[in-house]
């Protein structure tokens, strides 16, 4: 359709549902006439629309074009079905050919045989599905991204209609499985660590939006100017006042986020709205549905970062048009709060009393989202990807979060209850025993030492080298401050960074690891590949060795920060020693460039390889001639050896590290460096896991670098271990035909009384 036209019929449309709206029928009327409305508008046989009611069905409210006898008699189950699929996925469904697609389920009694064609699209209030709007035809119809578009703008008309409870009760419309006083133990993913009781909170921003169509466009931009400009100044605001002592990653966070509340392209899709005839918080909303609709089954976290942005921002848009910011953002007085949300920005959980926010769960949400970072920066556990938590979980719950094992027990036992609080703390014990024993050096019973280096990236984590007393910083993670910034870091930038986190390990090592970007970690002013398996894509070294620049550029700065001082520098993903030969060669000419143009140079220098690609390992002898150092990086190392993406849940428990074949890659690794002489830690997230680490000890290792907060658990271990009764052990287990050596090592922790 041409667009004057859409937007003509569009108004039009619009209208007439407002007319309905404004009428004095009781509300299933109005649903009986809206449906006749649509159908008519949209040239469609016809139109139905479903409400979902308790026990996650979907009932059939109101039809023009199927039987009438079927309206409150046909019920679907969300995933059921067309209906029921548009509703559990909450995206819209457009089929020429309905009725051959994989998901179509007749239902004999409306009499929809003969329809073939169908354009489904969810009513969605506040996050949450609460219907499907539909339309047939007979022929089989190619409906256009417009149609789709006006299909959507009229059920956030219906959705103020049922969010209303006058159709199906309020009770209804926020169904809990089960009934309230069950207990509930639900899973999901770790996103921060660290164990917290509390009571719920919900996080819903209360918005409803009760005038959708402009009587004039004019005053509706001007509401908009008037709300982006009060908008920014709380951003502002909330930049100013949280920010002190926080470190600058969070700070860039931030900023990054008051940046994509500048967005253009966002505001102008929004005047555009306006311009079609909806008012301004009309307009918000549709642009915000779009988004979450298009991006719905994004998989690429960088992206779905962008998108939960969005959502937070235009949220906080809404609440400005409507007058009603600040106004959910109440904690419950006197209780220790977990809150619960589908997922939020950065910006949000900072409008909280975040003292009294003991933890955070969220159905969505991923490491790297924005939230994360910050709740990281707060020390908050978090749990995220949690299916359906709103809906299962009441304000006011008692809940338990598990951030270790990603678990969530609501209004748990008494017997959970008191086993939890014995276990907080227990941790809180023991992490103070841990800052006490700091300066404990981890030796083992038998007078081995082990180096126990962090990993770190953010500037909060290096406080933690003192903290805990760690010998230093084995992996330094440069693309994650690359990643909270906003632009490429220039490299007196780069510079300033480099030497504060010199400065922080207070003499100890560091080892700094260039930029590992590509693959999924993409930098927001980078340019982006779509790759069909980004982590054996363009990333790491393979990026840098293309765009020497970039690479030349950071070792310019780490050199220079390092200035009289010792300086280890590593490259990630080296797949052949002769990238890691070309990598060299940059660094020698950078270093020859800075002593003839400035001096003074670092007073120790040391290039080594992560060896993180099988087959690196396979080239290992020729590696080490060159090499001054190598750093086994066994996350990427066994995603590749097992073909196992280290980021799917479902593969997390398939493989194991401690499985006799991986053991013995490890043994034969630290083996050949030995006899070379070149020095060899471990910094993948095993070495953090104390069994795990009792496991690479007795195979060998003597430097490993682990989370910081792992160092404490892990020093314990060493201190606890008699090694010469482990290495024969080891030796012994890796025989084995089983994949896993996982419930010996656990006995003979347990035998040797090991703590693990
Ligand atoms: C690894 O792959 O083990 C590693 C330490 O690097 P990253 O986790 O940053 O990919
Ligand atoms: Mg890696």
């Amino acid at each position: 359709m041409h667009y004057r036209q859409t937007f003509l019929a569009f108004r039009h449309l619009l209208s007439r549902i407002r007319d309905v709206m404004a009428g004095a029928d009781d509300p299933e009327a109005r649903l009986g006439r809206i449906v006749g409305i649509i159908a008519e508008e949209m040239a469609a046989e016809v139109c139905s629309i479903y409400l979902r009611r308790a026990g996650e069905v979907l009932e059939l409210f109101a039809t023009r074009g199927l039987r009438e006898s079927a309206v409150h008699y046909t019920r679907l189950r969300i995933g059921e079905g067309l209906i029921g699929e548009i509703a559990a996925s909450g995206r819209p469904l457009a089929l020429a050919d309905a009725q051959h697609h994989p998901s179509f389920v007749l239902r004999p009694e409306t009499g929809e045989e003969i329809y073939q064609s169908l354009m489904g699209v969810p009513i969605i209030a506040r996050g949450r599905v609460l219907g499907v709007v539909a339309v047939q035809n007979q022929e089989r119809r190619q409906y256009s991204d417009d149609e789709i578009e006006v299909l959507q703008t009229v059920a956030m008309v219906l959705a103020e209609l049922v969010a209303s409870g006058e159709l199906v009760s309020r009770a209804e419309l926020t169904p809990t499985e089960g009934i309230a006083v069950t207990p509930l133990r639900l899973e999901g993913v770790s996103l921060n660590a660290g164990l917290a009781i509390g009571t719920a909170v919900q996080h819903r921003p209360r918005i409803t939006i009760r005038r959708i169509v402009a009587d004039d466009t004019g005053i509706e931009h001007e509401r908009l100017r008037r709300a982006v400009t009060e908008m920014h100044g709380s951003l502002d605001d909330i930049l100013e006042h949280t920010m002190p002592g926080r470190g600058d990653e969070y700070r860039d966070v931030l900023e990054t986020y008051r940046m994509i509340a500048a967005d253009v392209g966002w505001l102008r899709r929004i005047g555009d709205a306006i311009d079609t005839g909806l008012t301004a918080e009309a307009a918000v909303q549709k642009v915000a549905n779009e988004i979450r609709a298009r991006f719905h089954q994004v998989s690429d976290p960088i992206l779905r970062e962008r998108v939960y942005d969005l959502e937070d921002l235009s949220n906080r848009l809404l609440q400005h048009l409507l007058g009603s910011i600040g106004e959910s953002h109440e904690l419950p007085e006197g209780v220790d709060a977990i809150l619960v949300a589908r997922n939020m920005g950065p910006a949000e959980l900072l409008d909280y009393d975040v003292g009294r926010l003991k933890g955070l769960i969220l159905e969505e949400g991923s490491f790297n989202a924005h939230v994360s970072i910050v709740a990281r920066a707060l020390d908050i556990p978090v749990i995220g990807q949690v299916r359906r938590a709103l809906s299962r979980i009441e304000a006011g719950d008692t809940v338990i979060l598990d951030g270790q094992h990603g678990q969530v027990f609501v209004r748990p036992s008494e017997h959970i209850r008191e086993a939890f609080a014995t276990n907080l703390e227990i941790r809180n014990r023991k992490q103070a025993a841990y800052v006490a024993e700091r300066d404990a050096p981890a030796v083992t019973r038998d007078g081995v030492r082990v180096m126990l280096n962090i990993n770190a990236g953010l500037l909060v984590d290096l406080p933690h080298v003192a903290e805990f007393g760690a010998d230093g910083v084995g992996l330094y993670r440069t693309e994650v401050p690359f990643m909270a910034r906003t632009e490429l870091p220039d490299v007196e930038n780069q510079r300033v960074l480099y030497a504060r986190v010199l400065d922080y390990a207070a003499g100890k090592p560091v080892v700094f690891r260039t930029l590992d970007i590509g693959g999924d970690k993409v930098l927001p002013h980078w340019e982006r590949l779509a790759e069909e398996n980004p982590a054996m894509g363009w990333r790491a070294i393979r990026v840098a060795l293309d765009r020497p620049a970039l690479l030349r550029q950071q070792l310019r700065a780490m050199i220079r920060a390092a200035a009289l001082t010792d300086l280890k520098v590593m490259f990630p993903m080296v797949a052949d020693v002769e990238e890691f030969r070309f990598a060299r060669r940059l660094f020698d000419q950078e270093l020859q460039r800075e002593a003839r143009l400035r001096g003074p140079l670092p007073r120790t220098l040391r290039v080594g390889a992560m060896l993180e690609v099988p087959a690196l390992v396979l080239q290992l002898d020729s590696l080490l001639a060159e090499a001054d150092f190598i750093s086994v990086g066994t996350n990427d190392l066994a995603q590749f050896l097992f073909a196992s993406d280290r980021g799917s849940a479902r593969m997390a428990s398939r493989y194991d590290s401690l499985s006799p074949v991986f053991l013995d890659l490890l043994s034969d690794i630290v083996r050949r460096c030995r006899n070379a002489g070149v020095s060899v830690s471990l910094c993948g997230e095993m070495a953090g896991r104390p069994l795990d680490a009792m496991a690479l000890v007795g195979i060998g290792y003597r430097d490993l670098s682990l989370p910081p907060f792992a160092v404490g658990p892990v020093r314990a271990m060493v201190r606890s271990l008699a090694l010469g009764q482990l290495e024969a052990f080891m030796q012994e287990a890796r025989l084995t035909r089983e994949p896993t050596i996982r419930t010996k090592l656990v006995a003979f922790a347990r035998d040797h009384a090991i703590t693990i």
